[in-house]
């Protein structure tokens, strides 16, 4: 066996009595847990941004970052806006090469420490709570890792690289947090909503060292991020015809609150940032055409951080992106109030 046993984790519980969320925490995230559901449920016709750096790499700006979006713009426009900050602790590589998130390496420039790196991302998930009263969202990119996280996040995404993968699929049957699947890189939906069907029943499988029985999610719902063909050329998938070909297999396939969020970066802005705005104008102008298309979209998941674009991981500069480029905040929270302003025309 290659396998060399480095250090013997604490299990989810002893991490979580180790650093506990306050009592004035659980209660803020009970509150938004219960919104972020009826939006999902279309009992509220809230809209959501998740919104946020490609990847949370260092804990003061990511706390400064979210302390903006818990600010004065949170209030501005909560009576349409529900904002899910987004701070991905764990990132999925390509080619499984480079940084790998947080929760490998809680100090970026420095040698892997999962021990340190998942108290890290405990503590930047809590201060983002308890300073900010934002829940956030994280990818949910090792299942077994989601229980040191579990009593904190509002909302978790399944990854384009892992939406085809079935111990994926049955971890979030046995979440009560909304979970969005992202389409394939390949971009073929239907892998996305075989694992949108997968989720939302019930199973019985092997979890942490468990036998486990799930009840199923329904608040799993899909997630749009543009696809890559096999020549690698990039194709987005956030227009008018995706969205209404989406409602139209949505229905036939009688899936639990149907629901989609488009992603405005990743293969649909090509990793042009810039085009964010654009991308987000043209799906609000498209949920105001169309009805079926304005209930099924219930939000646009941004990447977004302090300085515009991304640098080298060692690149040193202060809230810029070292995976893939953000918008800045100036642009980003022009972004948040126009979107706001064209939610009510
Ligand atoms: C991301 O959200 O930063 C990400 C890695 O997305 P995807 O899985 O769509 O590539
Ligand atoms: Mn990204």
């Amino acid at each position: 066996m290659g396998f060399k046993y480095i250090k013997e984790m604490p299990s989810a519980n002893e991490i979580i009595e180790m650093m506990p969320l306050s009592e004035e925490g659980k209660k803020v995230k009970a509150k938004r847990d219960l919104e972020i559901k009826e939006i999902f449920e279309g009992v509220s016709d809230k809209f959501i941004l998740i919104i946020g750096p490609c990847s949370a790499d260092k804990e003061e700006p990511v706390i400064d970052y979210v302390k903006r979006l818990g600010g004065a713009i949170q209030k501005e426009v909560e009576d349409r806006i529900l904002i899910i900050p987004r701070i991905y602790t764990n990132k999925p590589r390509t080619t499984g090469e480079g940084y790998k998130g947080m929760v490998h390496q809680p100090d970026a420039n420095k040698e892997s420490n999962m021990y340190e790196g998942i108290k890290a991302i405990r503590r930047l998930h809590i201060r983002a709570i308890e300073e900010t009263g934002l829940s956030c969202a994280d990818e949910m990119l090792y299942p077994e890792n989601y229980s040191y996280l579990k009593d904190l996040l509002s909302y978790v995404a399944i990854g384009a690289r892992s939406v085809e993968n079935q111990q994926h699929r049955l971890t979030i049957s046995g979440l009560d947090i909304p979970s969005g699947m992202k389409n394939p890189t390949s971009g073929d939906i239907a892998v996305m909503l075989n694992a949108i069907r997968a989720a939302q029943i019930e199973h019985t499988f092997i979890f942490r060292g468990w036998e486990v029985s799930t009840p199923g999610n329904p608040l799993t719902h899909s997630i749009m991020r543009g696809y890559v063909d096999q020549y690698g050329r990039n194709f987005p998938n956030y227009h008018y015809e995706d969205i209404k070909h989406l409602a139209t297999i949505y229905k036939e396939r009688g899936l639990t609150n149907p629901g989609v969020i488009i992603d405005l970066n990743h293969a649909n802005s090509n990793k042009r940032y810039n085009e964010q705005p654009r991308i987000a104008y043209e799906v609000m102008r498209n949920r105001r055409y169309d009805g079926e298309i304005k209930t099924l979209v219930k939000g646009l998941m941004i990447e977004s951080y302090i300085e515009e674009g991304n640098q080298a991981i060692d690149g040193g500069v202060y809230g810029k992106s070292i995976t893939d480029p953000c918008l800045g905040w100036p642009a980003s929270e022009a972004l948040v109030k126009d979107i706001y302003r064209r939610l009510g025309e």
